[in-house]
Formats: structure tokens, sequence, C-alpha cells
């Protein structure tokens, strides 16, 4: 355990270094100098690939400009599902990150870590979740009201889904066109709470439930703090997908209450 909080405080001195560096000075208002704050929450079963996708969304930040990206992973030496770092979550106050991502399959959360999670948000925190976020803590009420749903299962596989825009005018969606992307087809069932609806499946792959809830991207707000979450993003397909960087990122900012239209830089083919 006490190797674990060295790791991590050895990544937040890393990143904190970053900071002058990492502002790029496009897509910037003048009184949002500081970066926006991330602490990349990891872990699953190798279904999800928690070492090499990260990067990719990383790479994209750094290259928006204006994020300080801090996370909170397995030790390397470890299995990508091992759960000690994830204690730390009991730990999260809004004064330290602005907003969590989650990437995260199959964990538990105990009470501690629910009420600090919920803390965050009502102090005027973000949390976004990707794909796997909404079967990332199954035995957790508190979780699935804080996000919304909780995940019921896909076809196997991936597949080529169409994406409509439910709202075109919220900051999340500027300048996002309806898109294919290739990917799991998730299905939830929905807490009893408000949700605003951002994207929906066209239609689901024929060998599904063509009657099951179409939503996949959606905002919830909790106290002062903001819910983004989308169910896209099982493999590098989708995370190398633009629309999808351009919905995360500016889910992140949304969330993090700065919201702004980025551009995504275009990947260099090779
Ligand atoms: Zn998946």
């Amino acid at each position: 355990m006490k190797r674990i909080i060295a790791l991590f405080a050895i990544t937040l001195v890393a990143a904190s270094s970053l900071v002058p560096i990492s502002n790029a000075a496009d897509n910037k208002k003048a009184d949002d100098t500081k970066p926006v704050r991330i602490l990349f929450v990891l872990g699953s079963p190798p279904f999800h690939d928690i070492r090499t996708l990260p990067p990719i969304l990383e790479k994209v930040l750094d290259q928006v400009g204006g994020f300080q990206v801090t996370r909170l992973e397995p030790p390397k030496d470890k299995p990508p599902d091992d759960p000690e770092h994830m204690l730390k979550l009991a730990d999260i106050k809004r004064s330290d990150y602005d907003v969590l991502v989650f990437y995260t399959s199959r964990y538990e959360l105990n009470e501690l870590q629910e009420r600090a999670l919920t803390q965050f948000l009502e102090d005027g925190g973000g949390i976004v979740g990707i794909h796997g976020a909404s079967l990332s803590f199954p035995k957790s009420k508190v979780w699935m009201r804080l996000l919304g749903a909780q995940f019921t299962g896909h076809i196997p596989g991936t597949h080529p889904l169409n994406i409509v825009i439910a709202d075109p005018k919220h900051p999340i969606t500027a300048g996002v066109e309806p898109f294919t992307i290739t990917d799991e087809e998730y299905k939830h069932k929905f807490a009893d709470v408000d949700r605003h609806v951002l994207g929906r499946f066209r239609e689901r792959p024929p060998s599904s439930d063509q009657n099951a809830n179409m939503d996949i991207i959606w905002t919830r707000e909790v106290g002062k703090g903001r819910v983004f979450y989308c169910a896209l993003g099982h493999g590098k397909d989708a995370w190398e997908n633009p629309s999808w960087q351009k919905l995360i990122v500016q889910g992140i900012l949304w969330a993090a209450s700065r919201p702004r239209e980025v551009q995504i830089p275009k990947t260099e083919t090779k």
C-alpha cells in the first residue's frame, strides 16, 4: 500500500511540473489560464486495455492543450484489474482535481468512496465515464444514480454503429456530426434520475434487441457538479475515432464547467 501511495505522489509531482508547457495557445479563453486538472482513473480485466488506450486520449489532450492529467492506475507489475489503487478514491477532493475520468470495469465501491465521489460532485467537480464506467461498480446504487445508468449487456464483438446527435446545440456536441464508429452496442438499465441525452444509436445491429433503449451519450447535474457519460470506447477503433475524441474532450471541458469547442488534430498517417 505504501508503495502505491508513493508512486501516486510521484505522478502528481511529475504532472504538476508539466503545467506551464502543456497550455496551447489555441482553444483558450483569456480567463481560462489554469489547466483543467484531470484524474484519469484506470483499471479493468484485460477485455478493456487500460495500458495502451489511455495514451491515445492523453496525446489528444496534450495537443489540444490546457489539461493536466494524473493517472490513478494499477502498478505496471500488477494485473490491470488490481484493486488497491482504487482505495484512493476515498480521499478524492474537489480542491485537488476538476474532473475524474473513469475508464474502469468491475470493481466495488465502499461507503467512504461513494461518499467522497458524491461530495466531489456536490462541490462542483466533474465526472466523465467512458464505456465500462457503467459496469465499474455493479453493486453500487450510489454510482448508478451518479452516472444515471448501469450496464446490462451487449451482443458479442464490435460492430459498425451509426450514432445520431440528440442535442446538437449542447457544448459537448458542438461541431460533432452524426458519425459511424466500430464499437460494442451497450445496453443499460436506468436510474430514476434526470439525464440529458446527447447521443443515441440510430439502430442496433440486426442480431440485437431493436426495442432496447438507444441512449448512449448523456449528461447529469449533481449538486454544483456535472457528469458526462459516453457508452462508446471499447477498443482502439473507438479511441482513434475523431468524433469520439471530440466528444470526450468537449465532455471533459463541460464537466469542468469550462465548456468550449475544440478542434481535434488529425492523426498523422504513415
Ligand atoms: Zn467493452
